[in-house]
């Protein structure tokens, strides 16, 4: 089937309220940066709108592999090296509490459980013991394997980062849509922007992530679309891989849900033609992905679920958050460099504080203005 398998899960009905004249905030996109955004709008008594061009969660929110991490798309030693240890502290402690958050509100569709980052050769070892040293000194929980599994016999070594969790996407922004609605937002769905000027509200959010709504020229020529593709298998006769498991830079990452189904996704550096917005498969990272499968449970077991999705990528791994400079009321949160599902939810709840006037201090780290000039 050509359809991610968590959008394929049925989705309950969406009850949102209408407004009656101007809402004071508008968002565009409706996936968990859009919702988190509009549930803590909502919350804080704002009148606020939520367009989204498909279905709630119908973009890289609905189609990711379900990885549920803190920090960002650097490693953690990376990061201290990069934006200084205190700031990267920050930032992984701020997400961290992104995670308790989600944990509370997402029901079912969080379980913690850690996540494993394997590493697939000498190189990689070294850079795990790396951030395995910065993240034991910080205080972060992090262990390290010593004995890995038969099934994992391929790989030099691997850490398990404590925190982390596995998501169901699909159903998680889905709920977090009706959170924000029954907080008093308007989530409306096949509602889709065309220009900047349908909308009426004094302020408006960008939550469009990889999906490029081409509403504003200057975002789109810094969030940068990447498509993954992703493949799932029928249920396997046993659980091997019942964590997230990620290696290779995460370019190959991979989990089984709880019914054992096997999900995995990535190998997007064997084709530089992964750097587009089309949603569609390719034969090179399928047989990729099949042949991938074959190595981590020794056959090809029946494939259920093929997939698409678009992340949107930033010059330096850090999200865009916060007010666009030089234009009145816009604002954005996107960028993520494919580890939004916990920092988008981070962001948009952040820049609904801005809007409201709280002006977080995290969000300096994201300012837009670093990179839009
Ligand atoms: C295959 C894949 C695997 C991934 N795996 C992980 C993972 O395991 N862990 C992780 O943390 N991250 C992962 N990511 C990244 C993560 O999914 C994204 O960073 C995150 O979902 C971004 O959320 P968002 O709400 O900002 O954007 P999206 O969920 O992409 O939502 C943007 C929405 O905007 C809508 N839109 C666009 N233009 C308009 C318009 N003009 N009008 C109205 N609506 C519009 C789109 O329809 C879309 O629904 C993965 C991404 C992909 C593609």
């Amino acid at each position: 089937m050509v359809d991610s398998y968590w959008l394929a899960e049925p989705a309950p009905t969406l009850r949102s309220r209408r407004f009656v004249g101007m809402p004071e905030v508008e968002i565009v996109g409706g996936g968990v940066t859009g919702c988190a955004c509009a549930l803590s709008l909502a919350r804080a008594g704002v009148r606020v709108r939520l367009h989204e061009a498909r279905t709630i969660a119908g973009g890289a929110s609905g189609r990711n592999g379900g990885f549920a991490l803190r920090g960002g798309a650097m490693r953690y030693d990376e990061a201290r090296a990069t934006i200084g240890p205190e700031r990267a502290k920050a930032l992984w402690a701020l997400t961290e509490r992104g995670l308790a958050e989600i944990r509370a509100l997402a029901g079912d569709a969080f379980r913690h459980t850690g996540s494993l980052r394997l590493a697939g050769d000498a190189y990689e070892l070294e850079e795990l013991k790396s951030e395995l040293g910065a993240l034991a000194a910080d205080g972060f929980g992090v262990e390290w394997l010593d004995d890995l599994p038969p099934q994992l016999a391929g790989f030099a070594g691997g850490i398990r980062h404590l925190s982390d969790g596995a998501l169901h996407p699909a159903r998680w922004v889905r709920r977090l849509a009706q959170h924000a609605a029954d907080a008093g937002a308007e989530v409306l769905e096949h509602s889709p922007v065309g220009a900047l000027v349908e909308l009426s509200a004094p302020a408006v959010v960008i939550a469009t992530d990889g999906y490029t709504s081409g509403l504003v020229p200057m975002l789109d020529a810094v969030v940068r679309p990447i498509r993954n593709q992703v493949i799932v298998t029928e249920p396997l006769e046993q659980m091997l891989f019942p964590i997230p498991h990620y290696a290779r830079q995460g370019y190959d990452y991979w989990q089984q849900t709880p019914e054992r189904r096997l999900i995995v996704g990535g190998r997007r550096d064997a084709d530089a033609a992964e750097n587009t917005a089309e949603e569609e498969l390719t034969p090179l990272i399928q047989e990729r992905l099949e042949a991938f499968v074959g190595e981590l449970v020794g056959r090809l077991p029946a494939i259920s679920h093929r997939w698409a999705g678009i992340f949107g990528s930033s010059p330096d791994k850090l999200p865009l958050a916060g007010a666009v400079p030089a234009q009145s009321g816009l604002w954005v949160a996107a960028g993520y460099s494919g580890h939004g599902n916990v920092l988008g939810f981070v962001c948009g709840s952040l820049v609904a504080a801005a809007i409201v006037g709280r002006a977080p201090t995290a969000l300096e780290l994201f300012d837009p203005a670093r990179v839009l000039g």
